[in-house]
């Protein structure tokens, strides 16, 4: 479970979250909603430990152990991926060498080579990309399409437990969209991890069955709900959604 508790986050010397708490347990699915501006994205990448983002009061527990202090390369040794928004490209290192590189130290031992193309393999048919990514530099030269796919190519092969998507369907046209949404789906059905989807488009959220809506506004969360909530904002809008029945506010 992790357990996100009066986190107060800047980052510049600017607050940008202030007495956020979050909890999301183990194998849930969690949807956090807001306007342009409101912290999405900082959350994020407070989560991962990202240098820029400093945490100034409060505290960040992952099964009962204190990540507060936590570095990304932990945080990556914990189970834990983001997805960005805009995946970053790194020109001269290979998909399968990262890949590779980053297993073997999760491990500790030797990467069985004969093991490790198959399953590249079978990972590049269930996410409908061409095998030649594989050995492309990591996500240079590529559309913003193709970027998200080669992301979700590290992330079946690293099997992490607990995913932050940050806008994985901005950008995406419909088709790419129903490929991550399959694949993102398929993922869940198989491994059971924790998910943290920031999104503005119900689109990417009806591959989910279940699943738990928090708004965040002016630094911090203002409401939660589930999948009624979704309807609601889709219809009335942020503001509205927020003003109307506060009732269960943290
Ligand atoms: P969202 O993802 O919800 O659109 P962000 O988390 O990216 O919002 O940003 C929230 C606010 O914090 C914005 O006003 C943004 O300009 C500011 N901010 C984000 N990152 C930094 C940073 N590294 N330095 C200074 N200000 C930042
Ligand atoms: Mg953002």
């Amino acid at each position: 479970m992790l357990k996100i508790d009066n986190l107060t986050v800047k980052a510049a010397d600017k607050t940008i979250l202030e007495n956020f708490n979050l909890e999301i347990n183990d194998g849930e699915i969690h949807v956090l909603m807001g306007p342009n501006g409101a912290g999405k994205s900082t959350i994020c990448k407070t989560l991962m430990h990202h240098p820029d983002y400093q945490i100034f009061k409060g505290k960040i527990e992952y099964n009962d152990q204190d990540i507060t202090d936590y570095t990304p390369t932990l945080m990556g040794k914990l189970g834990f991926f983001l997805l960005n928004q805009n995946p970053v490209e790194i020109e001269g290192v290979t998909n399968a060498e990262l890949i590779r590189n980053v297993l073997s130290e999760q491990k500790g031992e030797k990467i069985d080579i004969f093991e490790f193309n198959k399953k590249l393999n079978k990972v590049c048919e269930i996410i409908n990309l061409p095998k030649e990514f594989v050995h492309r530099s990591i996500n240079f030269n590529m559309s913003g399409g193709e970027k998200k796919k080669n992301e979700l190519l590290h992330l079946f092969m690293l099997e992490p437990k607990f995913i932050i998507l940050d806008e994985v369907d901005s950008g995406l046209d419909i088709d790419a969209l129903k490929i991550v949404g399959t694949s993102l789906a398929k993922y869940y059905e198989m491994y059971k991890p924790s998910i943290l989807i920031v999104t503005h488009h119900a689109d990417i959220l009806k591959y989910f069955d279940d699943f738990k809506v928090h708004i965040i506004n002016d630094k911090k969360i203002v409401k939660n709900g589930d999948k009624e909530l979704i309807n609601a904002i889709e219809i009335k809008g942020f503001e509205a959604s927020i003003i109307n029945g506060n009732e269960d506010n943290e």
